[in-house]
């Protein structure tokens, strides 16, 4: 699994995520700025798990984001 981490305060609304990846992120009608669609909260970042195969899509929205506010994690199933 891969972990998206958004910290959507600072999203400028550029529709790049969502242009990438419009199953997963939307701009929202109440203030512009991107939505990641399913996701929990957790203080002022955004998370969603997502299977592998969704890691070159996210990664490419994280590297068009121009604030630099998404991050693509590979999620850790179980302890070594
Ligand atoms: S690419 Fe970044 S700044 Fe642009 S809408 Fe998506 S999260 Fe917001």
């Amino acid at each position: 699994m891969i972990r998206i981490v958004f910290l959507r305060r600072k999203c400028i609304g550029c529709n790049a995520c969502v242009e990438v990846a419009p199953e997963h992120w939307v701009i929202s009608g109440k203030d512009g700025k991107s939505y990641l669609k399913k996701s929990r909260q957790r203080g002022e970042y955004h998370l969603l798990s997502l299977p592998d195969w969704e890691y070159e899509k996210q990664a490419r929205a994280a590297e068009l984001c121009p604030v630099r506010i998404i991050r693509v994690e590979q999620e850790r199933s179980r302890k070594s």
